[in-house]
């Protein structure tokens, strides 16, 4: 993601009532967040929000949270949330790696990663977002049959994943390299920014489910 620094994206976001602030405070309460008390599902990386505001749309019985390292993309989103507000969707500014701080146990049903920063290096290999260190924090904040969606066009990221995903003792349930052609796991999919970038191109978006072993 190509990223500019937007004057007064900070200021925007403390101001906005879609974005929410001070996110430890909600810890085991996010429920009071949302007008309906129903699964919390949450989007890490969401970018500029396309598909994490077209699921809370088609899904008003889930209740979304969008979540974004750096405040000038998220601005983008609440930008969008301003032109057409959603009940059931929120966002949060913060690094993935406090998850733990955000969210108690068994608090999220569903995460979904779309199109992840790879962090080629390996010396990097602990920030991608399925590294074996951050299944252990989705472990401790999802429900017990809570899953991750992780949709890539970076095939070696894929294939990283999917070593990493037994190393952290999860399971994958079904994956496919070339999502757009499954008619099984393609149905129903919404797009991202990303993916409708990427796959215009022609590359094959690969997609995999995962859940907890046993
Ligand atoms: N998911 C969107 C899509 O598919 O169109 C955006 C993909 S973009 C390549 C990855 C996004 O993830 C960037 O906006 C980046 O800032 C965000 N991101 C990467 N690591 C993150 C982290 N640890 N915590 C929160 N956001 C993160």
């Amino acid at each position: 993601m190509r990223l500019r620094n937007i004057p007064g994206a900070e200021e925007a976001i403390l101001s906005s009532p879609y974005c929410v602030k001070e996110p430890e405070e909600q810890k085991g309460s996010w429920q009071r967040q949302f007008p309906s008390s129903q699964p919390l599902h949450i989007e890490i990386g969401m970018g500029k929000g396309r598909f994490i505001m077209d699921m809370a749309a088609a899904n008003p019985k889930i209740n979304y949270l969008g979540i974004e390292r750096y405040s000038s993309v998220l601005l983008r989103a609440l930008q969008k949330m301003e032109l057409s507000p959603l009940s059931n969707l929120k966002f949060i500014c913060m690094d993935a790696a406090d998850l733990e701080n955000v969210f108690d146990q068994n608090e999220v049903s569903r995460i979904y990663l779309n199109f992840s920063d790879p962090w080629p290096k390996d010396r990097h290999a602990k920030r991608r977002l399925t590294s074996r260190q951050f299944f252990t924090r989705y472990d401790r904040i999802l429900t017990p049959e809570g899953r991750i969606e992780f949709k890539t066009d970076n095939q070696a990221l894929f294939d990283f994943s999917l070593q990493e995903i037994p190393e952290a003792a999860w399971h994958v349930d079904a994956y496919t390299r070339d999502l757009h052609h499954d008619s099984v796991l393609n149905e129903g999919n919404i797009m991202t920014e990303y993916e409708e970038k990427f796959s215009s191109k022609g590359n094959p978006i690969y997609k995999l489910i995962a859940s907890r072993c046993g």
